[in-house]
């Protein structure tokens, strides 16, 4: 035990859990020493693949939860509650839409007035609706950084 008094891990400073503490990369002395797990946590938030210090290529294994845990839980009850909101929202603006087509072809005269002013409504509309999209997108995107395993393998 001796040898291993002074080794604490390079992410959370610990030494008292010593179980899996493994020098994974070419970096030597203290430095080198990291526990599994944190460092599996921290390819996990900074989506690397390789030692920041040495460049060492871990071996790893990266598994995103699918997407349907997402709808599920997409991080806070706010987001879920705007995602759910805005497929609501793109439901009805798509029926709408259709609805337009449809009564333009069927009663041309009664429509063409209001087609002016629903076309521009529409586009407005839709306009918001990639907005709402580049933001669920973002929340995708970052939800799968928080929602992935990292396995490192064959560590020596
Ligand atoms: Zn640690
Ligand atoms: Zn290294």
């Amino acid at each position: 035990m001796d040898g291993n008094e002074n080794a604490s891990c390079r992410i959370c400073h610990e030494s008292n859990s010593t179980t899996d503490l493994v020098s994974p990369c070419f970096c030597r002395g203290t430095m080198s020493i990291v526990h599994l797990s944190c460092l599996e946590k921290w390819l996990m938030s900074s989506l690397k693949n390789s030692c920041e210090v040495c460049g060492y290529e871990y071996d790893v294994v990266r598994k995103t939860k699918p997407f349907t845990e997402f709808l599920k839980n997409p991080g806070t009850k706010k987001a879920k509650e705007n995602f759910f909101a805005d497929i609501f929202c793109l439901l009805g603006l798509v029926t709408f839409t259709a609805a337009t087509f449809i009564l333009s072809f069927e009663k041309p005269n009664f429509m063409v007035p209001g087609l002016i002013f629903v076309t521009f409504f529409i586009s407005i509309t839709y306009a918001i609706a990639i907005e709402a999209f580049n933001y669920h997108y973002f929340v995708w995107e970052s939800w799968k950084r928080k929602n992935q395993t990292v396995k490192i393998i064959n560590v020596t």
